[in-house]
């Protein structure tokens, strides 16, 4: 059976289970979750992490060695950048008209005298982006700042390509380092639909479905946003700019798309992605290697979306409307909040309480939405990771025409 077939069957089987879960009793579920579920769950991602810091690092040195001229890679860069923010851009603006098209906040009766959420401190966006270059990257590698290793790699690769012969033994050793990762790689997919199950179980199983009612219609309006932008936006710009054809795009593409959905992490997801891209849709190394773990970074769609609709919500339900100038500050502040948040579990969540803030809306508004938010997380991670790939595929494609044309 084919890993596609093994992890559909894997992530149904994993829905099921936890919906049952959900009947057990607290006893059974703890000690299912403490004893099987986590643990495996626990293991799959702990593997796919462990390959993650030295997959970025060793593929993205080679890629920029591969294309050697910076100004080459500085123009891959500014087309992924600006890609990034215009779907990032389109997707809020899709989530906040619907959220006043299904108007989520509007319906069922809202505590809001007890909704109580302390925020946290998160980074300003603008210390991310002076950070990107590593006083010490061996810390950076240690603690998978990922933006950071992105950006040592780009200047071990430019000087790799620079220095050409004198440096072939280690370029070499890159190339094997990246065999041997690759290979780790496939290993580890391998698990995959054991982990989707176990992760999948045991969330649904933990979030349980009585946290669902009222929240109802806010979830149907952050699914159905995230929906549109895959179904309409990204299809759209495979067809549009990538010429190429979107179901063939997702066909391909699904393996990792459920990866994101049960490690509810960009980065987690990325061994898998850019190898799903390289291999099954043919992506320029180059292109995917560098593209892709910039996105996992910096471009979170689904995350924005969810931000979008969290607002309009938490709008409605302090009756607190929001004008013209607000909703424009929204399609701002949650653009910068995507590019700070990072591609692990939750973080999407906490970078609301800065959109909020900024249209003084209460942040103690974020305990309603943040019951339902672990569901929310998983389907959003999908699509923050297909807007990656689809950037990727893309600049790919677009590259390919432009060589067929010149030869
Ligand atoms: N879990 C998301 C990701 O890794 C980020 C978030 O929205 O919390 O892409």
């Amino acid at each position: 059976m084919s890993l596609t077939k093994k992890i559909i069957i894997a992530l149904i089987l994993g829905i099921i289970a936890g919906i049952a879960l959900t009947f057990a009793s607290d006893k059974v579920f703890t000690g299912l979750d403490t004893y099987l579920l986590g643990p495996v769950g626990e293991i799959f991602i702990n593997l796919i992490m462990m390959l993650v810091v030295p997959l970025v690092f060793v593929s993205i040195t080679l890629g920029t060695a591969g294309v050697g001229d910076p100004a080459k890679l500085g123009k891959i860069g500014v087309s992924a950048v600006t890609f990034f923010l215009i779907s990032t851009a389109i997707a809020i603006a899709i989530g906040l008209s619907i959220g006043y098209i299904l108007e989520p906040g509007k319906e069922g009766v809202f505590d809001v005298e007890n909704a109580e959420f302390e925020a946290e401190e998160v980074p300003p966006v603008m210390e991310t982006l002076v950070n990107i270059i590593p006083d010490n990257p061996i810390a950076s590698m240690a603690s998978g700042e990922m933006l950071q290793i992105i950006a040592f790699a780009i200047f071990i690769g430019v000087a790799l390509a620079f220095l050409g012969e004198k440096t072939a033994g280690i370029r070499s050793l890159f190339e094997q380092a990246n065999e041997i990762l690759n290979w780790l790689v496939n290993t580890v997919m391998k698990a995959a639909p054991y982990g989707a199950f176990a992760l999948i179980a045991s969330s649904i199983g933990d979030a349980g479905l009585d946290a669902l009612g009222s929240m109802a219609m806010y979830l149907v309006a952050v699914i159905l946003g995230l929906f549109i932008h895959g179904a309409f936006t990204y299809s759209l710009a495979i067809w549009g700019l990538g010429k190429a054809n979107p179901l063939h795009f997702y066909k391909a593409f699904f393996p990792a798309m459920s990866v994101g959905f049960s490690t509810s992490s960009s980065n987690a997801s990325l061994p898998i992605a850019m190898k799903t891209l390289q291999e099954k849709l043919g992506v320029k190394k180059e292109i995917s290697t560098f593209v892709q773990p910039l996105g996992a970074t910096i471009n979170m769609d689904g995350t924005a979306i969810m931000q979008a609709v969290a607002t309009v919500f938490i709008s409605q339900v302090y009756a607190i409307p929001l004008d013209f100038t607000d909703l424009l500050m929204v399609v701002l502040t949650a653009t910068l909040a995507s590019v700070g948040t990072a591609g692990v579990p939750g973080v999407g969540m906490l970078m609301l309480a800065m959109v909020l803030s900024q249209v003084g809306l209460p942040v103690e508004g974020i305990a309603l939405v943040i019951g339902v938010d672990r569901l929310l997380d998983m389907l959003r991670t999908s699509l923050n990771i297909t807007g990656d790939a689809t950037c990727a595929y893309i600049i790919s494609e677009k590259e390919k025409r432009k060589e067929m044309k010149a030869s």
